[in-house]
């Protein structure tokens, strides 16, 4: 079975462990990784996202803070404190400075993104096909208020430096509306057998997947069923802040309203033109959590099939049964 995944990082990454799982080693798995999270820090390229799936999967995340690497140490982000050169606040360990350095380097000989990311990941070996959304540059940037003006700042420096205090006004991918998309991401989505959207950010993760030219187009016109798993758990965010970006662009912190937001594949109830594809939207299953059972009939309504099973990542094993159940929605779900 081949199984299409838009991932961003933490929320994606504990998914797709549980996939595996799940699915066992003959599943095909092809994971479209956000970039929109990148970022240039000392003069390297640094992939928050794809690292942290790469990471994950490949057994050398740092698994209480579910990004960069295990057993790390700093000594040259204290050196470059004692230099004066910042930022301070974007915490890259020695291990992980060593990925960005071959990242870097292999760009600065010409490589694609995809293609450096294929090569980090024949050390890592995480089971799935990684690539990259894009091989151009997409960043996101943050609109905000501060000291009375507004301004657009990088996505990580409103995430990690701000801690997202300061309201979101506006979320704007840089670079994605002429992007495009990796090779093989076309293909991979056209040929799917089911396409997941794991329980990542729905604006500054799959959001911004979909914000490249032709993916959103090609995820509403696959032959696959597409079967997303809230990342909403009654009305707030599993540690994180998806609630700020959510605001900004003007979707309530909910895991029905996050179902609305990506919308019905299918036509609406007792629209003349039928299913099969004719809705705006992208999905055609989506799963809550138990204590959001009462969202059941509510996203049903808005012409999405819809389930509540429990959708904490709290261990592998629970996160298999998630992924279990979103395959199993996709079948119920497959057109015939
Ligand atoms: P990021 O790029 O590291 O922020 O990671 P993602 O975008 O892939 O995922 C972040 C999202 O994962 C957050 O918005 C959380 O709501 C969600 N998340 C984290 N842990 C869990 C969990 O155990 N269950 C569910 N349902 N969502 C989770
Ligand atoms: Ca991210």
């Amino acid at each position: 079975m081949r199984i299409v995944v838009l991932a961003g990082g933490i929320g994606g990454a504990r998914f797709l462990r549980g996939l595996k799982e799940a699915v066992g080693p003959q599943a095909d798995i092809t994971v479209i990784g956000n970039t929109g999270d990148d970022i240039h820090l000392f003069g390297l390229k640094v992939c928050p996202d794809l690292d942290t799936v790469m990471y994950t999967l490949g057994g050398g995340i740092h698994e209480e803070q579910g990004w960069g690497r295990a057993d790390e140490s700093f000594a040259v982000k204290d050196e470059l404190k004692a230099y004066g050169v910042g930022p301070e606040w974007f915490g890259l360990g020695d291990k992980d400075f060593a990925t960005h350095i071959v990242r870097t380097q292999m760009l600065g000989a010409g490589y694609p993104l995809s293609a450096v990311t294929e090569a980090l990941c024949a050390r890592w070996q995480p089971g799935v096909r990684l690539i990259p959304m894009s091989d151009d540059r997409v960043e996101t940037h943050v609109l905000i208020e501060q000291d009375g003006a507004k301004k657009a700042v990088h996505f990580q420096e409103f995430w990690v430096k701000l801690h997202a205090t300061v309201p979101a006004e506006a979320i704007i991918p840089v670079g994605a509306e002429s992007a495009r998309p990796a090779p093989g991401v076309l293909e991979a989505i056209a040929e799917a057998d089911v396409i997941l959207f794991p329980p990542s950010n729905p604006v500054v993760s799959v959001g911004t997947i979909l914000a490249v030219p032709g993916i959103r187009a090609a995820v509403a016109a696959a032959a696959a069923p597409v079967v997303g798993l809230s990342p909403i758990i009654g009305a707030a965010p599993v540690r994180g802040m998806a609630d700020k970006v959510l605001a900004a662009v003007g979707v309530e912190t909910s895991a029905a309203a996050v179902a609305r937001h990506y919308g019905s594949r299918a036509a609406a109830p007792g629209d003349a033109s039928g299913g099969g594809g004719q809705g705006a939207g992208l999905l055609d299953g989506w799963l809550v959590d138990e204590a959001d059972a009462d969202a059941v009939a509510e996203v049903e309504a808005a012409g999405i099939p819809c389930r509540a099973v429990p959708l904490w990542m709290t261990d592998v094993e629970r996160t298999a049964a998630m992924a279990r159940a979103a395959l199993e929605l996709a079948e119920a779900v497959r057109r015939a």
